[in-house]
């Protein structure tokens, strides 16, 4: 007994020492889904199954961000696939290509990432991801923008219904959690002197309207 209080103390201790070290900020805010409110106009026909992004940089931003903008494109492109099997928990590919199923743009200017649809005569024709790098006037980090890049490429098939509001889940949780990716806005950690540390994995009420709820 006396062993297990000393341990119970040696972790609120710890947990102090976190709470003082860590703190929580609410990063790559949102748009959700731009043009589109409440249910899909049609299904989407994108497989998350076996996904094909394309992944350039805009012409937008300042001359700093605009140097920073190519190898944060190349550092993005080179651990997306990866990224992607481990937020679907291996049941995703994901493939970098030129004429791929949905363009993702990095843009060099402050403004809201989103995933837009274009619609013609009703229908989706077209979807396309712009994902802002700096956020008013701070530059996004590459674990920023990983975590948008897979929120806003869940907005493909996440979120409607009961529940969410305007593409995210409207139960958003109070601490950070490196499970469940659909949240506005979300939220990474940030130690002092370290990269943030930001949601990884897709929930598995996420994997099931993405179509990955199989084993
Ligand atoms: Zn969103």
């Amino acid at each position: 007994m006396r062993r297990a209080t000393g341990t119970y103390r040696a972790l609120v201790a710890l947990l102090r020492t976190i709470a003082l070290v860590l703190i929580v900020v609410a990063a790559s805010g949102c748009g959700g889904l731009a043009s589109l409110r409440g249910m899909p106009t049609i299904a989407p026909l994108i497989s998350a199954t076996f996904l094909s992004v394309h992944l350039f940089v805009g012409d937008g931003g300042d001359a700093q961000e605009r140097a920073r903008l190519p190898e944060l494109r190349d550092s993005i492109a080179g651990a997306l696939p990866t990224a992607w099997s481990v937020a679907t928990r291996g049941r995703g590919k994901l493939a970098l290509r030129t004429d791929a199923d949905i363009d993702v743009k990095l843009d060099g200017t402050s403004g809201t990432s989103a995933l837009m649809q274009h619609k013609l005569g009703g229908r989706v024709v077209s979807q396309t991801i712009t994902v802002h790098s700096v956020e008013g006037s701070r530059r996004l980090t590459l674990p920023e923008l990983m975590a948008t890049t897979l929120h806003e490429l869940g907005h493909i098939w996440c979120c409607f219904g009961s529940g969410t509001q305007d593409g995210h889940w409207s139960d958003t949780p109070p601490s950070f959690s490196s499970v469940g990716m659909m949240y506005s806005p979300m939220t990474c950690q940030v130690a002092a002197g370290s990269d943030p540390v930001c949601p990884t994995v897709f929930s598995d009420r996420e994997l099931a309207e993405m179509g990955l709820n199989g084993p």
